[in-house]
């Protein structure tokens, strides 16, 4: 059985039947039986499919925000603003798919012609985060059943009734039952379904789960995708509007309570701004409002898993006992449920975990730094590389910089935003592979080269 539990009260809410490595099994054999009469349909006939489930999200989005909040604690205007940000990535796998997957003749001379068609890799795992539930499950699914792919789509154990509704959306849009099936449970049936003969594997989660997947799915030679965690940085040049900059930085460190794979995790101060900055930043935290996620006003709501209150502390005692500044927060929230309360430390440094491991919390250090090669160092200074943004007025500056930074993209005088049109992707311990973009459709492709002689 798996137990849903509302992280805002601590209360169970549902139980659920989790799937058996046999259920898993016979998941998977009908999936590889209805995948080819899948990828036979007419493009056409499976957009229309995507197009009806993003009716069904315009339809349902309140029902569907509720029950988001419900079991991840999200604040209700964010659960909400997640499903209309939604809307905007359909839009773009349903305007770009045809052109995408469409095929291309790339050379015709002498009667010789070569062509490159996309072909779907077959039966895919989808093994998925609970912080988006909607945004990186759909990162995957709905270009991979554009493409003609059978999906198994395991959610987190800790947004499995968002998954579940996925699921009857994606059926009462058109969706076969068995090319797209909901797999329920935790790290063992994640682990069943990688032991399935499936053609890929595409992960939304932490490294230390990933690595484990990567290990599990060298053997078998197929597509792997890793989109895992991140110690993201940002960058305050001396010449910046220091206001906004705190404004734009505090919500991107707090967003969704910090539970974003890009939320700015570290912030650099240039000397000349840091006092000004410290200042704006910690007045910006200290305005939002800490409540029920239901509350239309809340902005700061639970952590969705109680493992992380314990992180969340360990690392404030250790910026602590290494004499970093404590401004505001730093403490738990007394029970019911699991609460942190939101946490800035100033005069931080990379002794400390604070600085080093992913927080995925409503914390965040800020450092000083002498110059713009100083904050670069530090930038860089990580085992991570998903994000990184400079905040300055001059855009030679920036571009300068953000050359220079590691990471899958990088943001100028903004932060924490993720586009459709863009790929989305990390390096070093931040992931393999991609998705959105043109590349995020062919992502679940694999191209055939065809080589014709005419006679
Ligand atoms: P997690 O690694 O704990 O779990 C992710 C998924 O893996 C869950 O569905 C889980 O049930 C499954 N799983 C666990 N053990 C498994 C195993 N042995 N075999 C197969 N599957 C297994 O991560 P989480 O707590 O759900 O998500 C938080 C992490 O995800 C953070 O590190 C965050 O940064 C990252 N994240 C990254 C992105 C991105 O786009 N790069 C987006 C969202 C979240």
């Amino acid at each position: 059985m798996l137990t849903v539990i509302n992280p805002a009260s601590g209360e169970a809410i549902a139980e659920l039947s989790a799937d058996t490595s046999d259920g898993i099994a016979r998941a998977y054999q009908r999936a590889r039986g209805a995948q080819p009469a899948w990828a036979a349909t007419e493009l056409s006939h499976r957009l229309a499919c995507l197009q009806r489930f993003r009716d069904g999200i315009v339809r349902d989005t309140e029902r569907l925000a509720a029950i988001l909040t419900s079991e991840v604690g999200k604040p209700i205007r964010q659960s909400r603003n997640e499903l209309t940000g939604l809307l905007g990535r359909l839009d773009f796998f349903l305007g770009a798919a045809e052109s995408t997957l469409a095929a291309r003749t790339v050379f015709d001379e002498g009667g010789m012609r070569e062509r490159i068609t996309h072909v779907p890799l077959g039966v895919i795992a989808n093994i998925s985060a609970w912080n988006y539930p909607y945004f990186v499950g759909a990162n995957v699914f709905v270009p991979a059943l554009l493409a003609g792919n059978a999906v198994l789509y395991k959610p987190s154990e800790y947004a499995t009734l968002t998954g579940i509704e996925i699921g009857n959306l994606l059926h009462g849009a058109g969706v076969p039952q068995d090319v797209f099936q909901v797999i329920v449970g935790g790290g063992e049936a994640g682990a069943a379904l990688l032991a399935q003969p499936i053609d890929g594997v595409f992960f939304t989660g932490s490294y230390a789960t990933g690595s484990r997947i990567a290990q599990a799915a060298g053997p078998k030679m197929i597509r792997v995708q890793l989109e895992l965690g991140g110690k993201d940085p940002a960058y305050i040049c001396d010449d910046v509007d220091v206001a906004a900059a705190a404004a734009s930085l505090a919500d991107g460190a707090m967003y969704n309570t910090g539970q974003s794979c890009c939320s700015v995790e570290r912030i650099y101060v240039h000397r000349r701004v840091h006092d000004a900055f410290v200042d704006a930043f910690v007045r910006e935290v200290q305005g939002f409002r800490i409540g029920d996620p239901t509350d239309e006003q809340s902005y700061i709501g639970p952590l969705t898993r109680v493992a992380q209150l314990d992180i969340l502390e360990a690392q404030v005692a250790d910026a602590r006992a290494k004499g970093a500044r404590l401004l505001a927060g730093g403490r738990r929230i007394d029970p019911p449920g699991h609460w942190f309360e939101p946490t800035v430390f100033s005069h931080v440094d990379h002794r400390m975990a604070l600085m080093r491991e992913e927080s995925f919390g409503p914390i965040i250090g800020i450092q000083q730094v002498a110059d713009d090669d100083e904050a670069v160092r530090l930038m860089n200074d990580t085992e991570y590389g998903l994000t990184a943004g400079v905040y300055t007025n001059d855009a030679a500056r920036a571009e300068r910089l953000l050359a220079q930074v590691n990471a899958g993209s990088v943001y100028w005088n903004c932060c924490d935003r993720v586009s459709p049109r863009l790929p989305w992707s990390g390096v070093k311990h931040s992931g393999i592979g991609l998705t959105l973009s043109t590349y995020g459709i062919e992502t679940f492709t694999r191209p055939k080269a065809w080589h014709l002689r005419t006679p």
